[in-house]
């Protein structure tokens, strides 16, 4: 019987796969902005050959069904849906954890919008604004892309709404 050797698995490989099992994405990031279809799988919204430790790091894995995994393919859209961060963008960090955070808190935002969760949206943006002593409309101007295009998203999912829930003064 003739055996065919496979190339050994580096221990550092190994322990790559160990802990990404560990990362559980059973959640699709974009459900609702279209129909999901298709497994759960993981994915990185920043590429491996960018950060060498994006396949465990649990802030940039997140779960996208089969479909929404696709509009990975067209950068542009994926980086306005917040399932990529700008390349260019995460090499300005230059490392910087604070910075790295901050690109992540706003892809995480996008893809809320993308959810048509506009008000969980901003909640979070402001929190995240609070918690790091930040001014909410400057940080927001400093990332000008993220206002602008994630409104396009909004409007294009149809979704948003009515964003006044509080109408004081109903006088019928
Ligand atoms: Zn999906």
């Amino acid at each position: 019987m003739k055996r065919t050797r496979l190339k050994p698995m580096s221990a550092k490989k190994r322990a790559e796969i160990e802990a990404r099992k560990l990362i559980v994405r059973d959640v699709c990031e974009l459900a609702g902005y279209s129909v999901c279809s298709g497994p759960i799988e993981k994915h990185e919204i920043v590429r491996r050959s960018q950060s060498s430790t994006a396949a465990t790091d649990e802030r940039l894995v997140i779960g996208l069904c089969t479909v929404h995994h696709r509009l990975d393919t067209f950068k542009d859209e994926a980086v306005e849906l917040g399932i990529r961060i700008d390349p260019d963008e995460w090499r300005l960090c230059g490392g910087d954890p604070d910075l790295e955070a901050g690109l992540v808190a706003f892809a995480d935002a996008k893809r809320a919008v993308a959810r048509g969760e506009e008000t969980a949206w901003r909640h979070r943006f402001v929190e995240w604004c609070d918690e790091r002593g930040y001014d909410p409309v400057l940080k927001a101007a400093e990332f000008n892309l993220a206002l602008c295009s994630s409104g396009e998203v909004v409007d294009g999912a149809g979704s948003a709404g009515d964003l006044s829930p509080d109408t004081p003064g109903d006088t019928a």
